[in-house]
């Protein structure tokens, strides 16, 4: 079916709206350890596209596959050991905020890994140090700034210990001068080698830290290519525009 190093892989999915073709006809593989960036002008589906990979949007053709078996939720008992090993950030961090830093971390530990409070709270220290947050631990989120709500949502999304994060614009929602403390969490995780895709419009980032770039325009993929090909010398017209117009 599909080799054993390929995490993810997305098999000729199509997704519409009403009459719009969200994705159309939309096939891609993420290897173990990869991380690969979806770039692409907005309303072009990139969010459509790393949703359905989640599971929250359902295509209506075309499959998708994790570490080699069909992720399809009808098939309830192994779609949610498949959902529960990919973490998703999105860009507006979706903190509980009638919760401490604390216990946003822990809930789903103790409640869907059944892990005991002290093991959940060793966990949510772990990744709090990690993300350089131990010390607010017991602060509520709304005492956080934005950079700082969006490390905690990584860390939570670390604590159920995923196979690969997913992200959905971490940082656009943030003010300009917090980008870089999550861009560097984002960057330290690719090093330890966690596998991730990244849709972002941070170009610089994605120069630096994807193996792969893949640009979509209209629900389709335009390019895919090594992220130095693709910024050094883009093979499309679409994405020569792009470019232009971002860089
Ligand atoms: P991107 O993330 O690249 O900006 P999206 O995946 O969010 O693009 O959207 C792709 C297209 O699908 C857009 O035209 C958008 O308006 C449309 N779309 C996305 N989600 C919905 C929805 N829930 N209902 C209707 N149209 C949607
Ligand atoms: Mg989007």
């Amino acid at each position: 079916m599909t080799n054993t190093d390929t995490m993810i892989k997305v098999d000729h999915i199509t997704k519409q709206f009403g009459k719009l073709k969200a994705l159309n006809d939309v096939s891609l593989e993420v290897k173990k350890g990869e991380i690969v960036c979806l770039i692409g002008p907005s309303g072009s589906g990139k969010s459509t596209l790393i949703r359905a990979i989640n599971g929250l949007e359902v295509p209506e053709s075309g499959h998708i596959y994790f570490e080699g078996e069909l992720y399809d939720a009808k098939n309830k008992k192994k779609y949610a050991a498949q959902r529960g090993k990919m973490g998703f950030v999105f860009q507006h961090f979706n903190l509980f905020p009638n919760m401490t830093v604390l216990e946003n971390l822990t809930i789903a530990q103790t409640r869907v890994l059944k892990r005991s409070d002290q093991e959940a709270k060793d966990m949510a220290m772990k990744y709090l140090k990690r993300v350089g947050l131990d010390d607010k631990a017991s602060q509520y989120p709304n005492k956080l700034s934005g950079g700082q709500k969006q490390r905690v949502a990584i860390a939570r999304s670390l604590c159920m210990n995923p196979e690969i994060m997913l992200f959905d614009e971490p940082t656009s929602a943030l003010d300009p001068e917090m980008v870089e403390e999550v861009l560097e969490v984002m960057q330290d995780l690719g090093k330890e080698g966690m596998t991730m895709i990244i849709v972002t419009h941070e170009m610089g980032f994605a120069r630096t830290v994807a193996d792969r770039v893949i640009f979509l325009e209209d629900g389709q993929i335009v390019e895919e290519n090594s992220a130095e090909a693709f910024f050094d010398h883009p093979s499309s017209d679409r994405a020569k525009l792009f470019l232009s117009k971002v860089m």
